[in-house]
């Protein structure tokens, strides 16, 4: 059995229960739906448990905390609005919403956000400032506007790091990436990469490119087609954006708020 929806603890509670399953047994683990799970945690509390990320832990029936370890996909989105009493939107960043329409009290996202339902409303229990995080994607926005602009003109690079981007961490590949964006050096792998992160292993278009590129003629600037192009523009901004913002492929580097800076 799967369950669609459980926004409240006792729904959660009460899954858990479900005699008619476990053979009149409480159980610690239960599958709501694709690759999530609802668990017992510590001392009552609940996990939803998304691959390996508790993406919403019921500390208690009026605490809960949110949790998306840098996975800002549809996926992490789908999955908190669907078992939590929050919504989150997208306005820029990542908002928790209190409505589904997004009207109303919202509170900025971020990883480990606690919210507590004091006098029957949900409140964060801190707010922190984010203007660092917005001014460093503004800033990372405009070098990857420069580094784009006349790509077709210049030759692509050969950088063998760029090419063993699947060994890297998201926090690695972030800083690699960002220094060929402020260098406005694009190379043969950040192409390679960006069409796989968006089609996949062994799809048609992966293919086509892998085959240009590995003839050891790099393929020149002016052969990256208009679809090449919106890849890597996509994945640049997945690699190298901070903070609470949809991702299409993969975790976005989880970053010390220190380390949120803007290079200079
Ligand atoms: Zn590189």
């Amino acid at each position: 059995m799967t369950a669609d929806t459980l926004t409240e603890y006792a729904e959660l509670d009460a899954f858990l229960h479900d005699r008619r399953y476990t053979r009149g047994k409480s159980v610690q683990r239960k599958k709501l739906c694709n690759n999530t799970w609802a668990e017992r945690l510590d001392e009552g509390s609940i996990g939803i448990r998304l691959h390996d990320t508790d993406v919403v832990v019921w500390v208690s029936d009026h605490e809960v905390r949110l949790n998306a370890d840098g996975w800002f996909t549809a996926t992490t989105k789908d999955r908190i609005d669907r078992y939590s009493p929050f919504y989150i939107r997208q306005n820029g960043r990542w908002y928790v919403c209190l409505n589904r329409s997004g009207e109303g009290a919202r509170y900025p996202f971020f990883d480990g956000i606690t919210m507590v339902k004091r006098d029957d409303t949900w409140v964060p229990t801190d707010v922190p400032d984010l203007s660092a995080e917005d001014a460093q994607n503004r800033m990372t926005r405009r070098f990857i506007d420069r580094a784009m602009r006349g790509i077709g003109d210049r030759p692509l690079t050969n950088c063998p790091v760029c090419l063993a981007w699947k060994a890297m961490t998201p926090e690695l590949l972030h800083k690699h990436i960002l220094d060929h964006v402020i260098t406005r050096d694009i190379s043969v792998g950040m192409v390679s990469m960006s069409i796989e992160r968006r089609f996949g292993e062994g799809h048609f278009q992966t293919m086509l490119w892998n085959a240009r590129a590995t003839r050891r003629v790099s393929p020149p600037g002016d052969t990256i087609t208009w679809l090449e192009r919106s890849a890597l523009r996509r994945t640049l901004v997945d690699i190298l954006y901070v903070g609470a913002i949809t991702s299409k492929h993969g975790r976005r580097p989880v970053l010390p708020q220190e380390e949120v800076c803007i290079p200079a």
